[in-house]
């Protein structure tokens, strides 16, 4: 074959397989541009007619949950603090330790995110997310599947933080609620509660129910 013939062959086959690349990695990925670039979006389809969601945090099994940051302390709880809302909870144990998947689901956002730093969304199977800030490390990308306890970043001090930790917080339908209704904080155990959330407006309440 001749070296000019062999160039257009070449060439005719990128031509053919490109947009069967593009097509797979679109189909890999579930998540539009928007939602692989902001930490607050909406969950589609996730309310029912009376505004309400509920999370069966009581039939997850010992193998479907994992504290993100197995020995750790809790720095900082999730509430008002000096003035604002602390929209999570820190939690500590040294730099460069684990940082581990709380449950399975699949990486919606994964980059430096303004004062989170280095961040990571997963959104979980009934539509919870989860959120893990100021990572030195991301282990994972947008659209990576993960199961609970996967190592997906490592702890340290990126965006606004004057120590390293981990910042940890849930959200639902975008709106932040205490990580203390998911997890025992001080014993790093999963809570095992149903929660029930309700939607009014814009404002999330999540309740352990009944
Ligand atoms: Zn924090």
């Amino acid at each position: 074959m001749s070296k000019r013939r062999a160039i257009c062959l070449t060439g005719l086959l990128l031509v053919l397989l490109l947009p069967v690349g593009l097509w797979s990695q679109q189909r890999s990925n579930p998540f539009t541009a928007h939602e692989r670039e902001h930490i607050q979006v909406k969950t589609p389809g996730l309310w029912d007619k009376k505004g309400h969601h509920i999370f069966h945090m009581d039939s997850v099994s010992r193998h479907e949950w994992c504290f993100p940051l197995p020995g750790a302390k809790v720095l900082s709880p999730y509430g008002h603090r000096n003035g604002t809302t602390h929209s999570g909870v820190d939690i500590k144990t040294r730099a460069g330790d684990t940082i581990r998947a709380a449950f399975r689901g699949i990486v919606r956002l994964a980059r430096p995110y303004g004062a989170y730093g280095n961040v990571i969304v997963v959104r979980h199977p009934g539509g919870l997310e989860t959120i893990y800030s100021h990572n030195s490390r991301n282990l994972v990308a947008s659209g990576d599947s993960v199961v609970a306890g996967q190592p997906i970043g490592l702890v340290g001090r990126t965006g606004r933080a004057t120590t390293e930790h981990l910042h940890f917080e849930p959200r639902i339908d975008g709106e932040h609620f205490n990580p203390s209704l998911i997890f025992h904080l001080e014993q790093g155990v999963l809570r095992g509660e149903c929660l029930r959330c309700t939607r009014k407006k814009s404002h999330v309440t999540v309740k352990v129910y009944p």
